[in-house]
């Protein structure tokens, strides 16, 4: 197998693109497929100030290698959650990277960002631990963007994330959620603008490229992921695109370019922002945050 721009011996094929690619425009070809995905969608500027949120995995740690490359103006910041080893874990790989690419991120530890305990509030919130855990690290992305005056928030979504929540967002017709799904989510006077800059590009293609740059990452599951649904969507897809290669990146970017468009408007829920901390909230007069709060407090005083 022959790289199709150098003629080198190539070390990966991307059946939807027809190429074959030696490492070197292998790397080139993933850097390219971001920038023109940046491009494309407006997403950022070099001069802006862009947050990225950086957990330990191989999409988001590839990406800030990605962002640094292409010159981007770019701070990681990275959640730490109460997960015992596996957040020590995630934390040292972030730190790895930041050594590699010369760089000084940002560390919030959650319960202390927020003034609560991770598991207290989970008993009070009611719903699945990934919910709460994604609900939470919005909010500090968020909030911490807002004071810090970051324009952009910037997370390691690929092309398998978008693809597995939006056939299961079809299956189901979340229509709520396949409202907001997207490579980028406009800001409002609440919350900064959110993107995607991976949606192009595989699982399978940002694990080569976080090895062959050689960043190490953490590769197991989280321990309190319940998420196996998103997995089992994701094989789904792989086993189609395996027939018909090119069908999951169809399947997304025409659902981005014309189904959404067409069919699916802007939520017209109320939105507000929340009494005591100003996050965006939809029907309560405070956000889910402050709501589980003013509850322990309750709780706490016996009442
Ligand atoms: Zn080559
Ligand atoms: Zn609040």
């Amino acid at each position: 197998m022959k790289c199709t721009v150098c003629k080198e011996d190539a070390v990966i094929k991307i059946p939807r693109h027809n190429l074959k690619l030696c490492e070197e425009h292998f790397k080139e070809h993933i850097i390219f497929q971001t920038q023109r995905v940046i491009k494309h969608f407006n997403m950022f500027k070099k001069d802006e100030s862009l947050l990225l949120a950086v957990s330990g995995g191989k999409d988001s740690l590839g990406l800030w290698l990605i962002l640094k490359e292409l010159g981007f103006n770019v701070k990681a910041l990275h959640i730490i959650m109460p997960f015992g080893e596996y957040s020590e874990k995630s934390l040292e790989m972030v730190k790895g990277c930041a050594k590699k690419l010369n760089e000084k991120p940002l560390y919030i530890e959650a319960n202390k960002y927020l003034e609560i305990d991770f598991f207290k509030a989970l008993k009070i919130y009611k719903k699945p631990i990934c919910s709460f855990c994604g609900k939470i690290k919005r909010y500090i992305l968020s909030t911490y963007a807002n004071r810090n005056s970051y324009t952009t928030i910037a997370t390691g979504h690929n092309l398998d994330d978008e693809t597995a929540f939006l056939l299961g967002n079809v299956l189901h017709w979340h229509i709520e959620y396949l409202n907001k799904q997207g490579p980028v989510l406009e800001s409002n006077q609440f919350m900064p603008k959110k993107v995607k800059p991976l949606v192009r590009i595989t699982d399978e293609e940002m694990s080569f490229f976080a090895k062959t740059s050689e960043i190490e990452y953490i590769e197991e599951k989280c321990p309190y992921s319940r998420n196996a649904k998103s997995i089992f969507f994701k094989n789904i897809l792989n086993e189609i695109d395996a027939q018909m290669p090119g069908t999951k990146s169809f399947f997304y970017l025409q659902y981005i370019k014309n189904i959404k468009r067409i069919f699916f408007k802007e939520s017209d829920e109320k939105l507000k922002g929340c009494r005591i901390c100003h996050y965006q909230t939809y029907n309560d007069d405070t956000c889910f945050l402050c709501n589980i709060k003013s509850k322990m407090k309750r709780t706490e005083n016996g009442h």
